[in-house]
């Protein structure tokens, strides 16, 4: 076996206060034993407030950061973060058709947590029509998932069909998160009181629903850059997706845990 460890490239957004983006990225790649290579696709001008600006990458300079990478080493896993135009999606769907990278997971960043919008809305129907159908998964949240599908999303019931929807759409599989939905437990149940966090995966047609303790924290930056990347690096390491994404939820669960102790601490 090779000692060397797999590479998981990501394609996103720099952040340079690092709360998500390509840092955040490389951070939860090497945690989970991979090594990180790294294309930019913008360089974002912000902090946890807000974000004040951005200069865009173009297909040429993105292609130019990626060619000598790819000359020089196996890719195994691909991570695909903000893409603010259509011309970055058209270029990265290229490179995927034309197998010059392996099938993404595609975490379609269309806002920042702050709420600044993030890619341009060609860049959504680019997406949608040219990169959708050459993923190996794609990890909307809910207000991700209601922009691309148009269907308001309540509960688990529209999770499934937002889920198979994308899939109609043209998506291999689909990870729906519910970070934006907590379920309240059912009054009377044994666990009333406390509150789900539920994620769904439909993995080929495969429905499974991932069920986490809601955790009380205040919000994190950067954990859908946390999640598709930990689900990348646990591909390349050929672990099956159902087991990448339940470890992942673990991970970020883990990570929104510490952030908690950190700002009372
Ligand atoms: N990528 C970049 C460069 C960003 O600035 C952001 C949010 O601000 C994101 C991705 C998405 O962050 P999150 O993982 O919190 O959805």
């Amino acid at each position: 076996m090779s000692s060397q460890p797999p590479v998981v490239l990501t394609i996103a957004g720099f952040d340079p206060s690092g709360g998500a983006g390509i840092i955040a990225d490389i951070r939860t790649i090497a945690q989970f034993g991979c090594r990180a290579a790294a294309a930019m696709t913008s360089l974002t001008f912000q902090n946890a407030a807000g974000v004040f600006g951005a200069t865009h990458e173009t297909a040429k300079s993105l292609l130019a950061q990626i060619i000598p990478v790819i000359a020089e080493q196996n890719i195994v896993a691909v991570k695909i973060g903000m893409l603010p135009t259509a011309e970055l999606v058209s270029e990265v769907a290229r490179l995927v058709r034309e197998n010059h990278l392996p099938a993404p997971v595609l975490d379609p960043v269309l806002k920042s947590s702050a709420g600044d919008e993030l890619m341009e809305p060609e860049a959504i129907q680019s997406l949608v029509h040219q990169l959708l159908p050459l993923v190996r998964l794609i990890t909307p949240n809910i207000p991700e998932a209601e922009v691309l599908t148009g269907a308001q999303i309540s509960g688990e019931r529209e999770m499934r069909s937002a889920a198979a929807k994308l899939r109609e759409m043209g998506a291999r599989s689909v990870l729906i998160k519910g970070g934006h939905l907590k379920q309240e437990l059912g009054a009377g149940s044994q666990e009333s009181g406390l509150a789900e966090a539920v994620d769904l995966l439909n993995d080929e047609g495969e429905v499974s629903v991932l069920e986490g303790e809601w955790i009380d924290a205040p919000p994190v930056r950067g954990t859908g850059c946390m999640m598709s990347s930990a689900i990348a690096a646990l591909l390349a390491h050929g672990w099956d997706l159902v087991a990448a994404v339940t470890a992942a939820k673990e991970y970020v669960a883990t990570e929104i845990q510490n952030s908690k102790f950190k700002s009372q601490g």
